[in-house]
């Protein structure tokens, strides 16, 4: 029986029918070594897996949880959608609630649901491409936008920890239309765009980078890209999937205003179910089917179950729910940078809105190159201490750490407490 299960016999019968026992690659603990435990249940900030143990759960399904586990409202809400049925095939109240939801919060005039941020990314800069007539599109090296083909390349997340320039099976020219440019760097954006400019459909950007761990633009980039594509009659979008109601309200468009052609969005706004978006001006939007001609579909697009616990998760995202978010990452944040401090171990907190990264290096990190030059191995070390002491951070050091509305007192003296000998544990690391 599963129930008397260990996490260790799981992954042993996982790794026989699951290429390599999970069904994504950042879950496992490829980069940090050993078995990844299996979870059993998730309650407010914590997450209880099969051996027995408990943890402090600093990744909150990588981002969608902004409430915590199981929180009240969403198992509500979810309850009461499945009472109606799972998949309706036509078209639902809670989606046009929810659309209403996005637009009402953000830049984009209109949007639609899909599944998954990869969906959204990849039909974003279709419709890019379809608007503008162009082929080509800017991406910047450590932006992760999911596993489109054409937006591999030097990717964050997954594709940074396992040191993946791309990946095998995206074809030459799956690829061939794609720049990948430096991030933060301004230069090399116009330079592209002096060289290029006619031929460029797109420059797609984390409107906040977080997928090689956290790296906020510079002052002023966001808008830099915004000046120079609307010069070049291309389009800018800004991939919000992760920081979309996450670092704000607004998501990161609440922190610097930069109104993008195109945004897509996921993680949060399907709270803890598959929904993601993509949306913005409704002349571009417009050229989608079935009133345009650029084809984007989905079988699930927009089920009932899905938006229903993306509206309960919005709908109680109040502006507490963001206030307490802020204060506890700050708290941690700094408890983390005294603890390294301590025991003499070089770092750098980087924060983008509540989101932050600890770097393994003394350098400010302000792009790929420099996320990767910091020490992973102190990294392994100290995500291991940590878990030992019951604290579940991303198990990769390119990764941003998570925090709910349900992460209380106790939860965060949990982490806090747990820091000293994680310090330690990194400063044996040659
Ligand atoms: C998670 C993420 C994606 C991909 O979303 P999936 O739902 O995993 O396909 C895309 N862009 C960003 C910025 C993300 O963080």
């Amino acid at each position: 029986m599963s129930s008397q299960e260990t996490s260790s016999e799981l992954y042993e019968r996982a790794a026989s029918v699951i290429p390599g026992g999970v069904n994504s690659p950042v879950r496992a603990f490829g980069a940090v070594g050993g078995v990844p435990p299996f979870m059993r249940r998730g309650e407010g900030p914590y997450l209880f897996d099969v051996d027995g143990n408990s943890y402090v759960d600093l990744i909150c399904s990588w981002g969608p949880l902004l409430l915590g586990h199981s929180h009240p409202a969403v198992l509500g809400a979810l309850r009461e959608a499945a009472e109606s049925g799972a998949s309706f095939g036509a078209p639902s109240p809670g989606e046009v609630e929810l659309a209403e939801e996005i637009v009402s919060r953000t830049s984009v005039e209109k949007v639609r649901l899909v599944n998954s941020g990869t969906e959204a990314t990849m039909s974003a800069v279709r419709l890019a491409r379809a608007a503008t007539g162009r082929s080509k599109i800017v991406k910047f090296a450590g932006n992760y936008h999911g596993h489109v083909d054409a937006l591999l390349a030097a990717a964050g997340s997954g594709v940074a920890t396992f040191a993946l320039p791309d990946s095998p099976g995206v074809t030459g020219a799956n690829a061939a239309d794609t720049i990948v440019l430096p991030y933060n760097d301004v230069q090399a954006v116009r330079d592209t765009f002096a060289a290029s400019g006619p031929d460029i459909a797109c420059v797609i950007a984390e409107a906040c980078p977080a997928n090689m761990g956290v790296v906020p633009p510079r002052d002023g980039f966001n808008a830099e890209l915004r000046r120079v594509t609307q010069e070049h009659g291309a389009l800018l979008i800004l991939d919000e999937v992760l920081t979309g109601f996450r670092v704000s309200p607004q998501g990161w468009f609440g922190i610097d205003g930069v109104q993008a052609d195109l945004t897509t969005f996921g993680k949060v706004m399907g709270g803890g179910m598959p929904a993601a978006a993509f949306g913005g001006r409704a002349d571009v939007m417009d050229l989608l089917t079935p009133g345009g001609a650029v084809y984007q579909a989905g079988t699930l697009s927009g089920n009932p179950l899905a938006t229903a616990a993306g509206l309960a998760t919005l709908r109680n995202a109040t502006a507490d729910v963001y206030a307490h978010i802020d204060r506890v990452s700050r708290q941690v944040s700094s408890a983390v940078g005294a603890a390294l401090r301590a025991e003499g171990v070089p770092h750098r907190v980087q924060h983008g809105g509540n989101l932050f990264t600890v770097f393994f290096t003394d350098a400010e990190v302000v792009d790929f190159d420099g996320a990767r030059a910091q020490h992973t191995g102190r990294f392994a070390a100290f995500f291991h201490a940590m878990l030992e002491q019951g604290v579940y951070l991303p198990p990769a050091a390119f990764e941003a750490w998570f925090f709910s509305a349900a992460h209380d007192d106790r939860a965060i003296d949990t982490v806090i407490s747990a820091l000293p000998a994680a310090a330690k544990a990194a400063a044996r690391v040659e």
